[in-house]
């Protein structure tokens, strides 16, 4: 017979904790934040690794969750770390059980004073240390009564409470031995409702049982005291921490044993249910066999609850899919007589008077008494069976299979719809053929297979090839998971919440707002195609995936950055694309990470926006100029890695040379004549036109394009001095009057041709001037004085403010300079001509 205790797996406190951490995952995974928690949100390895496939990773350290949703564990933690973590994380989500922040509460109240507190529990708990970290004075702890001579003798003032799984009646003893000690100090019953009950009920079952299994963590304090108190009860109890732990020689029993289960604080439902599933197995087993078919056709699974539940049955749930004909049943009362009365195993009453010692499979084998009393023995097919036979036979045929096992076989058998398979146990295993993977594989080929079915109701185990390709396949996707791994997933349909894929066969799905970085209203693109994806969420039964595109893409974004950072470093030259253009300069990817082209460090000539130098998707070479690696801040150069329009200008501008340019700029003294971006220079108006210009506007215009004659260059300055006219002379002569041409006599009567206007124009210009010359040979000295005169009268008018005295003085000698007229063939210079002159 098998009962299950009613207070077995999760208590009220930790599936408040496993209900909150989850919602709270939940909510983490919509919001894209990251979700953790400190230290195991339960003691649980499964209950933990079921967490964590949904997102709640474990952390050890409060820093180690800045930035993320941080979810306190159901023991609690101190005063000091809770303000911690309410300053370090993102957010605090507090799952500390309600009983144990009654302690806190309890402790930190007595203890604000100064006044010691004496814990009882164990000093390595999490429960404890968080709960001293509430004492604000001496906290002393103890888990044994032997302890008690070794506190100080100054705790008379003391409080004394329990971890709050403590098993009573060790409190009892220890306080006992506490007041016996300490007359005045106060104490208070910590110790929860639901582990009082817990214990209760293990011992009234432990004390029926020949054999107990604990399901739960072993390092769950409650759990491991529960064993403790079945094995005062049952030297056979058993902690395991999943059905794979169950030991062999406990598979291999039948029904005449009476098998007690029940579970820690925080064993969750389903490793309970899966020890439950395969003791009731070796129930069902039993009912086949063929000596006892006729009172065990169903297997008795009873469910205790010798408090609350008395007489009729009252849960109706089958404990297993498969057990549709199990009953499950309150016993009333004494487990023993319950036992006696119903168990299909009536015959215990048979039974040797230790049938305890029979359980274990050293015993039975090693004890002599044991081998005289089979010896002696009568061979009859009615001899009751007893524990002690069961466990023999247990012992000699050790099967060791259970559903979910791998095993090695020979196919023995092989036809069009079945393959039969030698697993070496009393049955051979049979699966269909569409569940071998191998199409070549005849018979004596050894394959492995997973147990599906121990047995399908015909005594015949039932066996997969494919169910372990799958399950490999799941268990590297786990890893992954576990990894954080970017793994590829085949888009199958786009449908309205997101992408359905595929991973290796498992089904999978992608939200729409994880398909990429930014949203996506038509994911009918991406249909067919192969992406890469991040794990989100693993669906452990179903074995289906929640996964993310984007936070795929954010990932790979972030190594790119990483490794572009690492090859990065001040005064390298490197290439880079530019992305994009703002008004204060131009971005550029440097494969995986943007610097920015200030716009000042974009060209040497101001002014200039950054399209006019740069094209959008171009490679160019960059300088970094600086990086700020915390601020993610690259500074770029570009011009750095051009000459300066002014270098070599005395290369580039030889004096006497003639350019082609612009017009850029008019002003009263000139016009500013671009030789290069950034490098302008100055025509002064008397080198505009071999005629006197008045209005240098009616002369030039922005815009138009001039020959230009190099006169000086002063790169130190900055200056170039450039002449219209005499570009326009030696255009003349080089066109009409190079040096072959005085050799040519030019009849009177025929009129020149000039190649060029400009020829023209300067022809008739030389001639005005030629004209104006001999008019100024003969103007008179006295001509010359009389203005000069005047002008020095003007000069002394003038005379207000020096600078207009400044430039009278300068039209004297500019009048001066005129009345000085050129020689023939004598050209005008200026080479202050960058300076302005009125
Ligand atoms: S055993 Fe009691 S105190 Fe501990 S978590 Fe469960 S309900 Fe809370």
């Amino acid at each position: 017979m098998l009962i299950v205790a009613k207070h077995a797996g999760f208590c009220m406190g930790v599936r408040l904790a496993v209900n909150k951490a989850l919602e709270t995952a939940k909510l983490c995974a919509k919001k894209g934040l990251e979700c953790r928690s400190l230290g195991d949100l339960i003691n649980n390895p499964s209950a933990v690794e079921y967490l964590h496939s949904k997102g709640i990773k474990k952390v050890d350290k409060v820093e180690d969750a800045r930035g993320a949703v941080l979810v306190i564990r159901s023991h609690g933690v101190s005063k000091e770390i809770l303000e911690q973590a309410e300053k370090t994380a993102l957010k605090t989500v507090d799952c500390t059980c309600p009983f144990v922040e009654r302690l806190h509460e309890s402790v930190y109240e007595y203890s604000k004073n100064g006044k010691p507190v004496i814990l009882i529990g164990d000093e390595k708990h999490p429960e404890i240390i968080g709960t001293a970290g509430w004492c604000r004075g001496d906290v002393y702890i103890l888990d044994s009564a032997e302890e008690v001579k070794n506190l100080p003798d100054n705790l008379n003032d003391a409080l004394v409470v329990a971890q709050t799984t403590f098993p009573p009646p060790v409190f009892e003893d220890i306080l006992s031995r506490i007041k016996e000690r300490f007359s005045g100090v106060e104490y208070r019953n910590t110790i929860c409702a639901a582990t009082v009950s817990r214990q209760q009920e293990a011992c009234e079952i432990a004390n029926w049982a020949d054999c107990m299994i604990i399901v739960g963590g072993r390092n769950s304090a409650n759990t491991r005291k529960l064993h403790e108190t079945c094995l005062k009860y049952c030297p056979h109890s058993y902690l395991v921490e999943s059905a794979a732990e169950i030991p062999p020689h406990l598979l291999a029993l039948r029904g005449a044993v009476n098998i007690g289960i029940t579970a820690g604080a925080s064993t969750p439902e389903w490793t309970l249910k899966e020890v439950v599933d395969i003791m009731n197995d070796i129930e069902r087993n039993d009912q086949v066999q063929p000596d006892q078919t006729e009172q065990a056709e169903t297997a008795n699974v009873t469910v205790s609850d010798p408090h609350e539940h008395p007489a009729e049955p009252v849960i109706e749930k089958a404990v297993s899919q498969e057990s549709t004909t199990v009953q499950v049943t309150y016993i009333d009362g004494d487990p023993h007589e319950e036992s006696a009365d119903n168990s299909p195993a009536q015959d215990a009453q048979e039974v040797p008077e230790t049938p305890e010692s029979a359980l274990s499979a050293d015993n039975v084998a090693d004890t002599p008494e044991a081998s005289l009393e089979e010896e002696a023995a009568p061979a009859e097919a009615e001899a009751p069976v007893t524990p002690k036979d069961l466990l023999k036979e247990a012992v000699d045929n050790f099967a060791r299979i259970r559903q979910g096992q791998e095993v090695e076989g020979k196919i023995v058998q092989l036809t069009e719809d079945e393959v039969c398979v030698n697993i070496g146990y009393k049955s051979d295993g049979l699966m269909p053929r569409s569940e071998l993977i191998d199409p070549d594989a005849k018979v004596g080929d050894t394959i492995e297979v997973e147990i599906v079915k121990v047995n399908d109701g015909e005594g015949n185990v039932i066996v997969s090839q494919r169910n372990i390709v799958r399950k490999h396949k799941w268990e590297e996707i786990c890893k992954k998971f576990d990894s954080g791994e970017i793994v590829e997933a085949v888009v199958q349909r786009a449908v309205k919440g997101g992408l359905l894929c595929n991973i290796e066969s498992f089904r999978t799905f992608i939200p729409a707002s994880h398909v990429a970085r930014n949203f996506v209203s038509d994911l009918n693109p991406f249909v067919g195609k192969t992406v890469k994806v991040k794990l989100l969420e693993l669906e452990q039964r179903k074995r289906h995936i929640v996964a993310s595109r984007k936070q795929a893409l954010i990932e790979e974004r972030e190594k790119a950055k990483e490794a572009a950072w690492a090859k990065l470093e001040e005064g390298a030259i490197v290439k880079g694309i530019v992305r994009r253009f703002a008004k204060f300069g131009a971005f550029v990817d440097l494969g995986g990470v943007d610097g920015l082209i200030h716009i000042s460090d974009i060209s040497w000539v101001r002014g200039v926006k950054p399209e006019e130098v740069l094209k959008v998707n171009s490679e160019v070479d960059v300088l970094i100029m600086s990086l700020d690696e915390e601020k993610e801040r690259i500074q770029l150069g570009y011009k750095q890695l051009h000459p300066k329009p002014w270098d070599n200008v005395e290369e580039k501008y030889p004096v006497g040379a003639i350019f082609n340019r612009e017009v850029v700029r008019l002003c009263s003294f000139g016009a500013f004549i671009e030789l290069e971006p950034g490098v302008d220079g100055l025509c002064h108006i008397s080198q505009i036109s071999t005629q006197r210009v008045e209005d240098i506007e009616s002369a030039l215009a922005p815009g138009q394009m001039v020959d230009v004659k190099i006169l000086s260059v002063d790169p130190h300055a900055k200056r170039i001095s450039l002449s219209i006219r005499e570009a326009m002379e030696d255009t003349v002569f080089d066109n009409d009057f190079d040096s072959d041409i005085p050799n040519i006599e030019i009849p009177e009567e025929d009129e020149p041709v000039y190649e060029s206007s400009m020829a023209t124009a300067f022809k008739e210009a030389f001639a005005e001037k030629l004209e104006a010359q001999e008019e100024a040979d003969e103007a008179d000295e006295e001509a010359v004085e009389e203005t000069a005169e005047e002008t020095v009268e003007e000069v002394d008018e003038a005379e207000e403010t020096p600078e207009e005295a400044d430039e009278v003085e300068e039209e004297v000698e500019e009048s001066e300079e005129d009345s000085e007229e050129p020689e023939e063939g004598e050209e005008e210079t200026d080479e202050d001509s960058d300076e302005p002159k009125e």
